[in-house]
């Protein structure tokens, strides 16, 4: 029987702008935290720590050894045994705060089961790594009037801003369309730093808790970019006029949302072990010897005319051809080979 503790929320009550009816609307919320990575697990526990009422935790995704050096609610336990993040993050944070409901969601969210996973949810985390999912949430906020804070962190930069949901400005004002692959860094290509991720996830908080605390008149309506090496703070307007076309906000063309893009079809079984994952968009033509580059410090590389091979160990490597498919050999898990993608190619 959970007994609540009267000092819990004390401190944050008493920040005057929260209060008691902040304090009471943020225990009343429901809030999916999309991916549990090195943004995911610091805005999980921000959120668990604040007091709100129900938390999914979404991911498709097992604890490696690489996530400990910024996944804060992980431990050596959670890699030795290569346990799933929305399971072992749902378990670290019953230890933290045993009020809150938290549901783990283990899922490759796609435009097949949004609908569900996402049903109901007063506020997305965008603690995604890829464009695709972005684009898919930015359709279905748009379409359910549903808020959802868009956050992104690589090397030791990042930015953050909060979408409502109603009229635009959009993410898709802020990014027309999809990066091809193998253009954009990844924090598996480019590496990233813990400050700078915990930096990020905790800015998104902040946005979460003043909309669900009912102070959406200090939320910014600016992009918030931190290149927290170089010390350079920016702060970048996101006017609808900037954007009069745009294809989701403005058309209500959700097109991620009904499938034609990125659809789950886009993964495929090829031959035994070995998942083919297709480029989301067409006429995609990869800079191989760029890319091979990009691998040199991730692990062993192989070259040809044709295509360009990662090995991660000796049973699983990853094999990407000039017209954007990708190739994970060593694995049966759809999710999985998804991941890898993401991950070393950039989406
Ligand atoms: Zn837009």
């Amino acid at each position: 029987m959970n007994q609540p503790s009267p000092d819990r929320y004390a401190r944050q009550r008493q920040f005057a702008r929260i209060g008691h009816d902040g304090q009471h609307r943020i225990e009343q919320s429901d809030v999916a935290v999309l991916g549990c990575g090195a943004l995911g697990t610091v805005a999980a526990e921000l959120l668990c720590r604040a007091g709100v009422g129900r938390i999914r935790i979404i991911d498709r995704d097992v604890v490696e050894w690489t996530n400990l050096q910024r996944q804060s609610l992980f431990d050596c336990d959670d890699a030795r045994a290569g346990v799933s993040k929305a399971d072992a993050a749902c378990r670290r944070l019953r230890q933290i705060n045993d009020l809150v409901e938290l549901v783990p969601e283990v899922i490759d969210l796609n435009a097949g089961n949004i609908e569900r996973v996402l049903s109901g949810t007063d506020l997305v985390i965008d603690a995604t790594d890829n464009f695709p999912i972005r684009f898919l949430v930015n359709d279905w906020a748009l379409s359910t009037g549903t808020a959802w804070v868009h956050g992104g962190c690589v090397g030791a930069a990042g930015q953050v801003r909060l979408f409502d949901g109603s009229a635009g400005p959009c993410f898709r004002c802020l990014v027309p369309d999809l990066p091809p692959p193998g253009i954009i860094d990844t924090c598996d290509t480019a590496g990233v730093i813990g400050s700078a991720t915990h930096a990020i996830a905790s800015l998104q908080v902040t946005e979460a808790i003043k909309w669900i605390s009912a102070n959406r008149q200090f939320v910014s309506d600016q992009v918030l970019a931190i290149d927290f090496w170089n010390n350079k703070i920016r702060q970048i307007d996101l006017t609808p006029s900037l954007s009069p076309h745009c294809i989701a906000c403005v058309q209500r063309n959700f097109e991620f949302l009904r499938g034609d893009k990125f659809a789950a079809g886009d993964a495929a079984m090829c031959g035994r072990n070995a998942v083919q994952i297709s480029p989301p968009q067409q006429g995609v033509s990869i800079d191989l010897e760029q890319m091979a580059g990009r691998w040199q410090a991730v692990g062993s590389v192989q070259s040809t005319r044709f295509f360009v091979r990662l090995h991660f160990d000796e049973s699983t490597h990853l094999t990407l051809f000039r017209d954007g498919r990708a190739v994970v050999q060593g694995t049966d898990d759809v999710a999985r080979a998804r991941s890898l993608v993401d991950r070393f190619v950039g989406t």
